[in-house]
């Protein structure tokens, strides 16, 4: 009995009651904690061996020219014919540079990352996601305002690179050509104008944190993210062919970009219509300036030489938002009761009403989706399993269910 107490593992050297599980081999014994630890390693190594190969993940990339880049977007997302057009242009650049096997040129093309300006709901994630899915490459999505500066609570920006790594399996080559999309750039904007009052560490600090991985740079990524587990192996990611598409709604900076246009206006006559014109959507004249002013560093805009807007969303666009993408809402609720054998109909009002109440709530195009919900809820909960084959929704139905939910109710009080 007394030889129980002397059992420990023998790779960390952990004693029996250091461990949840302890399992006995020939020799020795290992914990769960080395085991996990085996685990990981036995994964990444794995890993490391295929990297020469990057379609052991299912990735294979797969080149378009930018007019069948732009092609394939007008499929999914309405309008912002100019930010496709810059995206297809950079992303087809971005894509040729990467696979140019003339190592010796000359001419070094630079990297295009991209920044996108544009309210929230406007189809920045999407436009992203939709490229990273045409060209077969790992996708992440990640959030700008959880990183910090490095030694501070909150997430390093390598984590976002670990983000990418899980999308692909850990297959290193697919990821070192993948797509990080960084949505709420604008809210790692400076502080104030002064920067050396207080440390900054999640705004200006973190800026500084995505200089080299926006460049191009070998990063140390922790396979499971944050710090939680400083045993892990790292694995190295090479960032200089992974593309950085930035985001964000940079609220106020129409006033800004009103400003700056104003000033070098001064002595050209522009007409009073056009002036007009451009004061409703002066975010088509965003440019890097404008973005330094509203507090990004000129080091990490230098890094994101492509800037390009998404224009707000107005009745005509959300009203083809609902109905003409690939797998528009309606065609996504259309094919759910198809499954339940149920003909789905939905009278032109009641996606004029949909269109109406999304403006209302200035939810943009995200609303819809809630919209729609608190309309087909009660149908969707009642009728599967019942003999109804038909459904129709007319404009009084739509009122009555959406004057009960949530969403009606809050409004009326
Ligand atoms: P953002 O990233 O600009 O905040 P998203 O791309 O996440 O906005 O858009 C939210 C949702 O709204 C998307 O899932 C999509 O269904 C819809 N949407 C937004 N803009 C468009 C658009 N231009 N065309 C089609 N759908 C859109």
């Amino acid at each position: 009995m007394a030889k129980q107490t002397h059992l420990h593992c023998s790779f960390c050297g952990r004693s029996r009651d250091e461990v949840k599980i302890l399992i006995a081999g020939q020799e020795g014994h290992i914990c769960e904690n080395c085991v996990e630890h085996a685990q990981e390693i036995i994964a990444q190594e794995l890993n490391l061996k295929q990297e020469s190969n990057a379609t052991n993940s299912g990735f294979k990339l797969n080149v378009r020219r930018p007019a069948e880049i732009k092609k394939f977007l007008d499929e999914y997302v309405i309008g912002q014919h100019d930010a496709k057009r810059v995206l297809s242009v950079a992303v087809y650049n971005h894509f040729k540079r990467v696979t140019n096997k003339n190592q010796t040129d000359e001419v070094e093309i630079e990297k295009s990352n991209i920044i996108m300006v544009g309210e929230t709901g406007t189809g920045k994630t999407l436009l992203a996601k939709t490229i990273a899915r045409l060209l077969n490459v790992p996708f992440a999505i990640v959030d700008a305002t959880v990183f910090t500066e490095a030694g501070y609570v909150g997430e390093d920006v390598e984590s976002m690179l670990t983000r990418l790594l899980q999308n692909c399996n850990y297959d290193v080559a697919a990821a070192e050509r993948g797509i990080v999309y960084v949505d709420e750039i604008d809210k790692i904007a400076r502080k104030g104008d002064n920067p050396s009052i207080t440390r900054d560490v999640s705004g200006e600090g973190v800026q500084q944190g995505l200089l080299k991985m926006l460049e191009g740079t070998e990063v140390l990524v922790p396979p499971q993210g944050g710090r939680k587990h400083p045993e892990q192996k790292m694995i190295k990611v090479d960032t200089r062919n992974i593309l950085f598409i930035c985001g964000g709604a940079f609220d106020g900076i129409d006033k800004v970009i009103a400003r700056r246009v104003n000033t070098n206006a001064i002595g050209f006559s522009v007409n009073k219509e056009e002036q007009e014109m451009q004061r409703k959507n002066l975010l088509q004249f965003v440019n890097a300036t404008d973005l330094k002013s509203f507090g990004l560093i000129p080091e990490l805009l230098g890094r994101l030489p492509v800037v390009t807007h998404l224009d707000p969303l107005d009745e005509e666009t959300l009203r083809s938002i609902l109905t003409e993408p690939k797998n528009s809402l309606i065609k996504q609720y259309t094919r759910l009761f198809e499954l339940e054998n149920i003909a789905l109909k939905i009278d032109d009002g009641v996606l004029d009403f949909m269109v109406k109440k999304a403006l209302e709530y200035k939810l943009g195009a995200r609303g819809l989706r809630s919209i729609c919900e608190s309309i087909l809820t009660d149908a969707m909960f009642e009728l599967p399993g019942t003999d109804t084959k038909k459904l129709h929704i007319t404009l009084d139905y739509a009122k009555r269910m959406f004057g009960k939910s949530k969403m009606g109710i809050l409004k009326v009080a």
